[in-house]
């Protein structure tokens, strides 16, 4: 009898043990997206410098890339899988195959009174941030994706693409029957248009920076890093006591991959690495953050082929100028992690995060 007292014990002290793992929810959440940063890329900021964060990560899983009917993605389809749990057409943003709606992850934070920003060195309106705030079945109708974020409600957007807001008369592209700004402004956003004066904005404000007129300048033509826009962001979206959701995209990681150019390469994964490094640096302090880092897909099948014992020089090669369907790597820190080891399809990312923002959803939901 004893015996059996004890079995249903430990029994329940086992299953208490296995809740308590699976309902540990993190506060804030930071993604972080490499663009295109397939393992070889990792490989290379890992051999390339000997602090890289990402030999900080204490869970390491991988992502299938793949689009709906595609085993080549995008990078619209990729961050939709993400940003939705559903994979999708290349080119739709967080709209299925119907042009039906699907729910973000960072609608559900909103609704759970969390603030969600996003920070990205491309234009604002860009393929891979777009579907976080934006429902289009394409990523190239970018005055229609800038007017979405009117009513997104995000709390801070960091990144380019001031031509996409700006009127004609503005010296921007965008055609006269809408005035964007002027809703936005309506909507509480403090606009900036320089990193020096972004980075005395009030933390308590909505803030709306637009850097660059196009994307922002390559890491290594501009002042600040994508570590200072990412610390920025931190500094207002985590005086919302509920927590936040911030997706940090190093989008030109992909772009030198594409150029096949090894040494905007490095140094966009560089510059991706110094958010990397702020978003821990918040979390170790926090205590209740969980950091995840990954990529939408490989591009240009990126390999070391040589290069010195000590990695002074690496021999960089590109197989193609394309997207591949390389695995890429996801890295977690912190509450909840566990949940992002393994092997798993893209979109399963998105339904993880989904489950750590609802403690109603059942785990794993295929
Ligand atoms: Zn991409």
């Amino acid at each position: 009898m004893i015996r059996l007292i004890w079995f249903v014990l430990v029994l329940c002290f086992l299953s208490f043990e296995i809740n308590a793992q699976e309902i540990r929810r993190p506060k804030n959440i930071i993604l972080l997206i490499g663009d295109g940063m397939g393992l070889n890329y990792v490989a290379a900021n890992i051999l390339n410098d000997q602090n890289s964060p990402f030999k900080k990560f204490t869970t390491v899983g991988l992502s299938i890339t793949k689009s709906i009917d595609e085993l080549i993605t995008d990078s619209a389809a990729g961050a939709t899988a993400i940003a939705t749990g559903y994979r999708t057409k290349n080119r739709y943003i967080s709209v299925d195959t119907s042009y039906n709606k699907l729910y973000t992850i960072f609608e559900l934070a909103r609704k759970k009174g969390l603030s969600t920003g996003i920070v990205v060195t491309d234009d604002v309106t860009g393929a891979t941030p777009a579907p976080f705030f934006a429902h289009i079945n394409s990523r190239y109708e970018r005055f229609d994706i800038a007017k979405q974020f009117i009513n997104s409600n995000l709390d801070v957007v960091i990144g380019g693409g001031a031509k996409n807001f700006l009127q004609f008369s503005s010296g921007g592209n965008r055609p006269g029957e809408v005035n964007i700004m002027r809703a936005l402004v309506s909507k509480g956003y403090g606009f900036y248009y320089d990193f020096i004066n972004l980075s005395k904005s009030l933390s308590s404000e909505k803030i709306f920076g637009l850097l660059a007129k196009e994307s922002l300048p390559a890491a290594s033509k501009r002042e600040y890093t994508l570590g200072n826009l990412t610390s920025i962001a931190l500094n207002h979206l985590n005086t919302n006591e509920d927590g936040f959701i911030l997706m940090v995209e190093g989008s030109q990681i992909d772009w030198a991959g594409h150029d096949t150019n090894y040494v905007y390469l490095l140094s966009e994964l560089e510059d991706f690495s110094t958010a990397v490094n702020t978003a821990l640096e918040f979390a170790q302090k926090d205590k209740n953050t969980l950091v995840i880092v990954t990529a939408d897909h490989e591009t240009g099948g990126m390999t070391i082929t040589d290069g010195t014992y000590t990695a002074d020089s690496l021999k960089i090669e590109f197989v193609n100028t394309h997207h591949t369907a390389g695995l890429v790597g996801v890295f977690a820190a912190g509450p909840g992690e566990d949940l992002f080891k393994g092997i798993y399809d893209n979109y399963m990312i998105g339904r993880k995060i989904f489950f750590l923002l609802d403690d109603s959803l059942e785990y794993p939901f295929n």
